[in-house]
């Protein structure tokens, strides 16, 4: 497939943030997007980066009513050569075909998408920020488009990318965080679609997520829906624990979103001869464990914060300290070393960075 250039005329050029300081998490976009459109019988066509500009959809597209969607959520982060680097971008293209086969979706020819997004990347490249701390945040997006209120899987799709510059995840440095695990509400549910990054998961989650924050409380720690003991994950983030120095988290079990950053701990865990395991961790195991002193450290990991420390955790009205509350030494080490990877300050042993 051909790929169409349409650059942004001058007069409508604008230009990045001089600093990133004080610039909300996904408000500001770059001057041009990726898009290309599908339809039954044609496959992928009209493949095209153009000027950043607003989508027209009818008001009756299945998208809108029925949620046949996908998105992904990558970055991209200046190198100290001045280059650009991606972190295992092929994976969210694997990821993302895989929630294609759940939502019935049309998948993506992973190296045309990659090929077309360092183009959009090289359009671009000023819109990667210098600043510490900074990247561009990447955002993949497949939806239906088929005007219809028949409830039905679409014939028309449209794919694109657009592309947000981000500041620092921790403004005020790497703080813990405040986690509340419901017993109300649950995320997923065995046979559903909880691994695949689609849209109605979000949208699942923001009762719980808006009651806990009225609480105090940053983000949800969810149990499985089934018995309701089980840890799952928090709402953008899996979960970690460091339990008699062995780096646990849930197993892959179908209801549980398989990150990538979750899957680089894993495997630089590994690689610096770590205990780990993925298997079941009981919400009790786990608080008799910070009674005991035996879970040291309760730590998320996700591509918008890469690691996330939790300080506390609450459930049924108690609340439980993780260790003395601050961010702990294996938190710190995997965020240090996955950023400085990520970043290009380290040597990459495990090929992960992908130049632009
Ligand atoms: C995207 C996401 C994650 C983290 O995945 P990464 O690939 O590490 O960014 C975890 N849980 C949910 C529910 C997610 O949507």
């Amino acid at each position: 497939m051909e790929l169409t250039l349409n650059r942004i005329s001058p007069e409508n050029q604008k230009n990045p943030p001089a600093s990133m300081e004080g610039v909300v998490f996904g408000t500001v976009f770059s001057n041009h997007m990726f898009s290309m459109v599908w339809d039954d019988g044609i496959g992928w066509h009209d493949a095209e980066i153009k000027p950043y500009q607003p989508l027209v959809l009818d008001p009756s597209t299945i998208v809108l009513h029925y949620g046949q969607s996908s998105f992904e959520g990558l970055k991209a982060y200046r190198n100290p050569s001045g280059g650009i680097n991606l972190f295992r971008p092929r994976e969210n293209f694997l990821r993302m075909n895989r929630t294609a086969q759940r939502m019935c979706l049309p998948e993506l020819d992973i190296d045309f998408v990659l090929g077309a997004l360092k183009q959009l990347l090289q359009e671009d490249s000023d819109w990667v920020p210098k600043e510490e701390g900074t990247s561009l945040y990447i955002r993949p997006t497949k939806l239906a488009t088929q005007e219809a209120l028949g409830l039905k899987v679409s014939s028309k799709y449209l794919f694109y990318i657009i592309l947000s510059p981000v500041g620092p995840y921790y403004p005020e440095g790497f703080n813990p965080v405040k986690i509340v695990v419901s017993d109300q509400y649950v995320r997923a549910t065995p046979g559903g679609v909880g691994e695949a990054k689609t849209a109605g998961n979000y949208a699942a989650c923001n009762l719980a997520e808006k009651q806990a924050q009225a609480q105090g409380f940053t983000q949800v720690l969810w149990l499985d829906a089934v018995e309701r003991k089980y840890i799952e994950e928090v709402g953008s983030m899996n979960i970690f624990f460091v339990i008699d120095d062995e780096i646990v988290t849930p197993q892959l079990n179908g209801t549980i979103l398989p990150g990538i950053t979750r899957k680089s701990v894993l495997e630089l865990a590994r690689h610096w001869d770590l205990k780990t395991s993925e298997r079941r961790i009981s919400i009790d195991e786990v608080l008799e464990g910070l009674e005991s002193g035996r879970v040291s450290e309760v730590f998320g990991a996700g591509t918008a914060a890469v690691i996330s420390p939790v300080g506390l955790l609450h459930y049924r009205g108690q609340s439980s300290q993780v260790g003395d509350g601050q961010t702990g030494p294996v938190a710190k080490r995997f965020f240090e070393h996955l950023t400085a990877i990520q970043y290009g300050r380290e040597n990459d042993p495990f090929g992960w960075v992908e130049t632009v």
